[in-house]
């Protein structure tokens, strides 16, 4: 351990340090643990009184933490973990604080915190490549480095209320609860607000209070806590391998350690979907009923939806009047989409006589009086108002601090006029050595933020120990690296279910504030590794320089794939398969069959049945898939992919499946012969014979009978833009539109995707030469029925065409879509960045593959003649219930 150097105080009454630290809560404290153990000279600044952050300003009756306390802790030091017990499961305020406390005495950190000094604005001098800081109470501090430190949930959201000043008793925020405690006993009490401090505090004021009213606009989400001692289960985990488990938590999805779940709600029975909610509502613990529950419950409306009807029979169980309970039910939000709370008794709380209950959306506060509060329909008489009306979250603390003048005297509030733009969450372009400890960008508030807050404050204290070791002064993320980030965080958002509600995770809650999910969400772990590249690849994306023109700038974007795609290659490459094509195509098959045994069942269709057609050598399977919705349905005929060797309609049954139920068809999935048996061109004249044969048997099948439409991915898709130009040239049958995902269209292998994404992909060029050899001879390769490229393309069905961004096939596919289109043929094209090769057909896996999934529904329906689908009926609802995110969010 070094000895930090001393802070020092100039003539001017300037106090100079390497860095300040904003905040003195759970992150402000660490980091100037860190700073000191690193021999950087620190100051902490708070306006408080005293160590704790949200700790020290949330006292209101009931605060507690929702996330487990043993979770809930530093795991630095692990003689700090041996020297602490929590007494609950759920700790209160005053333990935590408590806890803060020690950690505060334990490491000697108050001698270098400023307490009751509110830090006003901060200006970047760039010839000093130093930050001054100003403050409301004592020196100013001028620092190489500035952290803001100041809480995600620091800044209390004033009341939107007229009149509040008029009120002759008194207010509360529960974000500024006086220290001496309140004492309610036997008076008339308002709640404004039912967020997770109104549902904590709520039953317990009720207790004291002679009547209180709760004022509601949004009713949550909210489960038992259970809370008692320290799980035994979860107490043995820690005592088994304590640094095991915390590690386990740091590579997790939201910070604590569960497992990730892989049956899916159509997998499971109604009774088991209710067994496993019942567990969860008896564990009592949030992130196992956000997470354990079912794999597409935080990702899909459907399997959302499910989880939402089950919680709200436990709130009408709860409430006994069922008018009451309608009010507290949910149903303007996807469980998850806003953060659910944990309380003791809060539905049950509505049962007492001396509680009332108004809705806020149907009879809005028209203002506060000299006595109480009035709505269109009744005045409230109280003696107290509780405002639990939440945070400015995120952004709110940063941007008090006004203004904060980076490079070219450019504000942050001005860079953040459309929404906060930052480099992962940490950093933000043109303000140099400025760092924010779970900034908009972050995991922050959708994880255990003591998890996050270490990784933070790790991260940013290595990095100014590697600077200072390499001679750097100064370091600036650079506008491609914080545009590529501000990508990244919209790929993930389309991810989850967050999008579809107004929430303070959104900015919804607070009137004029710009827009969008704020925190990553993409997970805790994905962000640990994400921030790992970023040094590991020469600190991508930041601008370092230092004194004698020292620079150094490895400029781009840390990720480019989907974040989804990033999962699934990054466990292919840890499972070091090897390549398919040393398999044999024996081999290769088998491997295939079993990967695909492993993965999520396709979801249900209103019937699926297997049969035999006539193809141009001997009969064909088929599978056919036939929607819930009575019929006749217009058909696609589908060709799976797997270079014209491997596959079968076993293998894109989940693609199958989900073209049907998106696109309200019948898909009929052809298995066509396979090379090497069955070389050049037994694939494409077998595709052929089976469009043939389906069109004119469309009616037996339970089809429309007429035109078929015909798709197919990879080589599928080769085969099935084929089939469109044999269909013209043989007299039929009449196809109405070819949906090509991928398609391999010609036989050279020049085109730049073939070499950007040669490797690392899961399709590889290898791969693709060794299909080639096997299916066709070079001699054969320029046939237009394998690389139908070469061929004539006037005349032919429209087309929608699908190309993904890292496979090799991507510039060939956009050179037939752009072919056609120049023939005179009607295309519409999809060229999905950061998807790879397989990222349509891994349904239900590559999540973020779905909206391009419904774009291709879309497309086929168009070809057949049918109207344009209604968006879903309850994303739609969803979005309708909550027109106003002023009335929306709480
Ligand atoms: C009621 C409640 C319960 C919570 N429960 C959990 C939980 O169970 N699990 C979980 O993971 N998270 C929880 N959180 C989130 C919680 O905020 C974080 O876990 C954590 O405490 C944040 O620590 P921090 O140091 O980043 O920020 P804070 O604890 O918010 O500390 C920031 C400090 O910065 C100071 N500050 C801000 N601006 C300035 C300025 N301009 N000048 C000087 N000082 C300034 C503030 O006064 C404050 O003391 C909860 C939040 C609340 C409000």
């Amino acid at each position: 351990m070094s000895a930090a150097s001393a802070s020092e105080t100039t003539k001017s009454g300037v106090q100079r340090v390497d860095v300040a630290v904003v905040g003195a809560g759970f992150a402000g404290l660490y980091l100037l643990h860190r700073l000191r153990n690193a021999g950087l000279s620190a100051v902490a600044l708070d306006a408080a009184n005293d160590v704790g952050g949200t700790w020290y300003w949330n006292r209101y009756p009931g605060a507690r933490c929702d996330i487990q306390t043993t979770d809930y802790s530093y795991t630095f030091d692990p003689e700090l973990e041996k020297a602490w017990a929590w007494s609950e499961k759920y700790a209160t305020q005053p333990e935590i604080l408590r806890y803060l406390d020690f950690v505060a005495d334990r490491y000697d950190l108050r001698r270098d915190i400023r307490f009751g000094t509110k830090v006003t604005n901060a200006t970047w001098d760039e010839a000093a490549e130093h930050w001054l800081l100003t403050t409301d109470n004592g020196a100013p501090v001028s620092c190489r480095h500035y952290i803001m430190a100041t809480g995600c949930l620091s800044s209390p959201k004033p009341p939107e209320i007229d009149g509040v000043k008029d009120f002759k008793g008194k207010v509360y925020f529960t974000g500024r609860w006086p220290h001496e405690g309140v004492d309610f006993t036997g008076k008339p009490v308002a709640v404004i607000g039912t967020g997770s401090s109104g549902i904590q505090s709520i039953p317990l004021i009720a207790e004291q209070a002679a009547h209180l009213t709760v004022f509601q606009r949004t009713p949550n989400f909210a489960l038992p806590a259970h809370n008692g001692p320290t799980p035994k289960d979860k107490a043995a985990l820690l005592q088994g391998d304590r640094s095991g488990y915390r590690e386990q938590a740091r590579w997790s999805m939201a910070g604590v350690p569960l497992p990730q779940n892989t049956a899916y709600s159509w997998q499971l029975s109604d009774a088991e979907r209710r067994a496993r909610f019942e567990d969860a509502w008896a564990t009592g613990d949030l992130v196992h009923m956000l997470t354990q529950l079912w794999a597409d419950q935080g990702v899909d409306v459907d399997g959302n939806a499910l989880l939402c009807e089950l919680f709200r029979e436990k709130i009408r169980g709860a409430v006994k009047d069922p008018e009451t309970a309608a009010t507290l039910t949910p149903h303007d939000h996807p469980f998850g989409s806003k953060r659910p709370c944990l309380d003791t008794n809060y539905y049950a709380t509505f049962n007492r006589p001396n509680v009332t209950l108004v809705n806020l959306r149907q009879e809005p506060i028209t203002s506060i009086t000299a006595t109480g509060i009035k709505t269109g329909k009744r005045t409230v008489d109280v003696d107290a108002i509780v405002f639990a009306t939440g945070f400015d979250a995120m952004t709110g603390a940063i941007l008090a601090v006004h203004p904060i003048v980076g490079r070219d005297g450019k504000t942050l509030a001005e860079a953040w006029a459309n929404g906060p733009q930052t480099y992962l969450g940490l950093t933000v372009s043109g303000f140099p050595n400025l760092f924010m400890i779970t900034g908009p960008g972050s995991p922050s508030v959708l994880s255990n933020m003591a998890v996050s807050i270490e990784q933070h404050v790790d991260w940013v204290v290595d990095r100014l120990i590697a600077m200072r070791d390499a001679g750097f002064s100064t370091i600036d993320a650079t506008g491609a690296a914080q545009a590529g980030w501000v990508r990244h965080m919209a790929d993930c958002a389309t991810l989850t279910l967050h999008r579809l509600a107004n929430t303070w995770y959104t900015g919804a809650n607070v009137p004029g504030k710009v827009q969008g999910v704020m925190p990553y969400t993409g997970g805790v772990g994905p962000y640990r590794s994400i921030c790992n590249d970023v040094v590991s690849r020469g600190m991508l994306g930041f601008r370092l320089t230092g004194p004698n023109g020292a620079a150094q700038c490895n400029d781009g974007e840390v990720v480019r794939l989907q974040p989804d795609v990033r999962l699934v290659l990054g466990m292919l490459a840890e499972m070091n398969l090897p390549p398919i094509e040393s398999l044999g195509a024996h081999g290769a098959r088998d491997f295939v069959n079993e990967f695909n045994e492993g993965r999520p069942a396709g979801r249900p269709v209103g019937d699926v049945v297997d049969g035999t057609l006539p193809g141009t050598d001997g009969p064909l399977p088929y599978r056919l898939y036939r929607p819930a919705t009575p019929g006749p349905h217009p058909i696609v005929v589908y060709f799976h992919g797997g270079g014209w060797v491997l596959g079968d309609e076993q293998s894109d049954d989940p693609f199958c499946r989900d073209i049907c139920r998106r696109s309200g068809m019948i898909v009929v999935s052809v298995g066509y012969r396979h090379a090497p048996e069955h070389r050049f061109p037994a694939a494409a004249e077998d595709a052929y014979a089976a469009a043939r044969w389906i069109a004119a048997h469309a009616a037996e099948l339970g089809g429309r009978p007429g035109p078929v439409l015909v798709a197919g991915w990879s080589a599928g898709g080769n085969i099935a833009a084929v089939t469109c130009q044999l269909a013209r040239d043989r007299g039929g049958p009449q196809i109405d539109g070819q949906l090509l995902v991928c398609p391999v269209t010609d036989c050279t292998f020049d085109r730049p995707s073939y070499n950007d994404n040669a490797t690392g992909f899961f399709l590889t060029r290898s791969l693709m030469f060794w299909f080639w050899d096997l299916y066709c001879s070079p001699a054969d390769r320029v046939d237009p029925r394998v690389s139908p490229l070469r061929g004539k393309l006037e005349g032919l069905p429209p087309a929608y065409v699908v190309t993904c961004e890292f496979d090799p096939l991507r510039d060939e596919g956009i050179a037939y879509a752009d072919a056609l289109a120049a023939a005179g043929v009607p295309v519409q094209q999809l060229q999905a960045h950061g998807h790879f090769h397989s990222s349509f057909t891994m349904v239900d896996v590559v999540i973020t593959s779905a909206s391009g999934r419904a774009k291709m529904a879309e497309a086929l329906r168009g070809f057949a003649g049918l109207p344009r689908q209604a968006e879903r009926s309850d994303v739609e609802a969803w979005r309708r219930q909550d027109a106003s995110p002023q009335q929306a969010a709480e």
